[in-house]
């Protein structure tokens, strides 16, 4: 069977974003952030984009039907022997159990999912000083992205825990330190994942 794709999970804050890039940076990932694409479509001024940033702007959740339908363009784009890093998707339930399907739809399936642990005042403090990139990170609106995050994202993590493939890293210290550990997570020795 062909390798599973790579789900990283974590609070707002936990470096996700960070560590998606550069593990895409090796040959053979493709990066699928639907974060980014939202924020294309802001840039772009499409409708999508508008819609999307109307629920950004609130710290809250695009509605599923939306955001699964934009993954589930993306996904034949990608080529077959290509490995998939899923950063922010899925992020409630629904959305899981619609990419469980997606992927099978395309041949493909999840291999592992990293959750990158971090304590939340060093997830808040880390979010603040970021504030200046990106008009989510100002206080209220983290404090509402840690709320959702709780209610509708961490039920995603146990999804994926019944299915056995959840692994745990410390978020803390350098974005070469957390990159060893996302590494090791997947058992893979070096950039180039087996
Ligand atoms: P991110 O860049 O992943 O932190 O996403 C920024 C914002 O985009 C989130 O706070 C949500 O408003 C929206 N968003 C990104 N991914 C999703 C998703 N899978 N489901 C719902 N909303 C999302």
């Amino acid at each position: 069977m062909r390798e599973g794709d790579l789900i990283l999970m974590g609070p707002p804050g936990s470096g996700k974003g960070t560590q998606a890039k550069v593990l895409a940076s090796t040959p053979g990932w493709v990066h699928l952030a639907t974060g980014d694409l939202f924020r294309d479509n802001l840039r772009r001024g499409t409708d999508l984009g508008k819609l999307a940033e109307s629920y950004m702007s609130r710290g809250l959740y695009v509605p599923d039907d939306i955001t699964v339908g934009m993954v589930r363009q993306r996904l034949p784009q990608i080529g077959a022997g290509d490995r998939i890093i899923l950063d922010g998707f899925p992020r409630t339930v629904h959305q899981a159990e619609a990419l469980d399907e997606l992927l099978r739809e395309n041949g493909r399936h999840v291999g592992r999912v990293v959750v990158i642990d971090c304590a939340r005042e060093e997830l808040t403090d880390r979010l603040v000083r970021r504030g200046q990139g990106r008009s989510d990170d100002t206080p209220e609106v983290i404090g509402k992205r840690f709320d959702v995050y709780g209610e509708q994202t961490r039920p995603v993590i146990e999804h994926y825990e019944r299915q056995g493939a959840v692994r745990r890293v410390d978020g803390t210290g350098t974005v070469d330190e957390v990159h060893a550990r996302i590494l090791s997570a997947i058992g893979a020795a070096s950039g180039v994942a087996g």
